[in-house]
This record gives structure tokens, sequence and C-alpha cells, in this order.
């Protein structure tokens, strides 16, 4: 991909989404890496449901490690692997506790140590606690990485070695949240919801959705939030520009924020082939 279209797909996906941030819900470092760990392999709602009645009762590394292993399991019985979660929770705050002070470390080396946290949730932490340039690259950010033509890899790891070193620097800071927000909400795993989506004309995926197969896609979204930027003129897709005034469709900040450029919408016509496609997992790309 040339550097013009690249830089273009985010001044997009930042145009539709300017404060990109998690859907995990946290007040403190700690609790943001608390809940990152938690979310491996399960989904932020399920994660929220558990922080939302623990962190009230613990929030911190002490009176996380006061609750023990089986103090905590209650809370955590809707996350996935709750029991091996619930064990590197109780591991995570000692160790805050008894080589960090108590203090979210932050270094990777130090954050890669602690039980349960990969490189992936370093890096998370990294950049939304220390504010470093790090790029997380889960399974949404693998698949749009790769289907634009972003950052082709054939691993999480080189996709982030390729959006780390291709990603304009004005946009590092938020481009993790940008593309997971989008492969979750538009570019999701089976059926992408590419007539809907923002950077369908900059997006170089051969097999896009067509327009009378966009029933078919399980993405929870049928519309753009904000109008598209005009500042492209040689790469704005023809006869896609907004009426003069356009208006954002969002009801709310909070909306536009927390989904990337599309809001979620209910849609009847999607309801019994998601009923079908429930169960199905979608290759990555
Ligand atoms: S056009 Fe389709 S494949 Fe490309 S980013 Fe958008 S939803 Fe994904």
């Amino acid at each position: 991909m040339n550097p013009a279209r690249r830089r273009a797909i985010f001044r997009r996906l930042q145009a539709a989404n300017p404060s990109p941030t998690t859907e995990l819900l946290h007040e403190t470092p700690f609790e943001l890496l608390v809940a990152v760990m938690l979310s491996a392999h399960t989904t932020d709602k399920s994660v929220n449901g558990a922080t939302r009645k623990l962190f009230p009762v613990a929030n911190t590394p002490a009176a996380i490690a006061k609750l023990g292993v089986e103090g905590v399991k209650p809370y955590l019985k809707t996350v996935g692997l709750y029991n091996t979660k619930a064990k590197n929770l109780i591991g995570l705050a000692q160790q805050i506790i008894e080589q960090h002070g108590g203090e979210v470390p932050d270094s990777r080396e130090a954050l890669e140590a602690l039980p349960g946290v990969g490189r992936k949730t370093a890096s998370i932490i990294l950049n939304m606690v220390f504010g470093q340039t790090e790029i997380a690259v889960d399974t949404h950010i693998f698949r749009v990485a790769n289907r634009t033509g972003l950052a082709p890899g054939s691993t999480p790891r080189a996709v982030e070695d390729e959006l780390v070193a291709t990603t304009p620097k004005e946009y590092m800071k938020d481009a993790h949240h940008w593309l997971l927000l989008h492969g979750r909400y538009v570019c999701v795993a089976r059926v992408p919801a590419c007539p809907k989506c923002i950077i369908a004309d900059l997006c170089e995926y051969p097999n896009k959705t067509p327009p009378k197969a966009l029933d078919k896609s399980d993405a929870p979204v049928v519309r753009r939030v904000g109008p598209r930027p005009r500042s492209d003129p040689k790469l704005a897709r023809p006869g896609a520009s907004p009426k003069a005034g356009a208006r954002p469709r969002a009801t709310s900040r909070t909306a536009a924020q927390s989904r990337t450029s599309v809001a979620r919408v209910p849609d009847a016509r999607r309801s019994t082939t998601r009923k079908r496609k429930r169960a199905a997992v979608g290759r990555l790309i």
C-alpha cells in the first residue's frame, strides 16, 4: 500500500472517531491492566460484567491480593477460563506489590513478567497508560491489517512490526483502537460490511462484500457516524461526498467515540442469518 493511501485511511478513521478508546471499563491503570488481562479469549462485555462487581470491592493490588484466589473466583465466573485467570490475577497483584511498590510497571519487560500478561496486554498498557507508541495486534487488527493491505503479515508479530514501521507518526497513538473497533463493528470476520465501510474505496481487499450481500453481514452496523472528510479529492470515492452541512447522526459523543466509524443500529433482516451463523467462527481472512 502506498503511503498516501495509508495516511488517507487513518485520516478518515480519525475524522470519524477523533478520540477512540477501549470499551473495557476502568478508572485507574491497575483496573485497566486487570481488565485487559481478563479479556484474553473472552468478550469485553463479559469482562465488564465481572469488573463492574469486582472493582467496587477490590480495585488495588493490595485489595485484590487480600481476596485470594477463592475470593476473586465468584466475581470472574462470567469470564472465560476464570479459574486460571483468578490465579493469574492474585499472582499479578502480589508481584506488583512485592516488586513494583504497588504501581503498574512502565516497562515491557516488567509487564510481561506478570502472571497472565503477554505482549498484547503489555502493548495496550504501554500505549494507553504510558503514552508509548505501541500497536497491540489482536484478532480484529490482524484481520483488518491483512484485508486492507495496511500491514500484511502471517503472524500477529509480523503485522505489529509492519504497522509500527509504516503507520504515520501522528496516528500511532490511536491506531490500535481505530483498527480494533473497525474490525469489531465493520470489518467483521465472516462477512464484512464493505458497502457501509468508510474506507472501502481505499481498502485493497479483493473480495469485498457486494451491496446485495450486505444483509448477510453479521456486522452490528448499518450506517456511519459523521460525514466523510473532503480533504482527499484524489482518494475520495466518486460521488460519495457528503451533502454540504450534513450532520453526524450519532445520538451522543459516547456512541461516536466507542464505535470507530459507525453506529450500531438494529436490523431485523439480519436476525435470522445471525442466529444461523452464531456458532460459526469465521477464518480471519
Ligand atoms: S472495505 Fe470491507 S474488507 Fe475493506 S476494510 Fe472495509 S469492511 Fe473491511
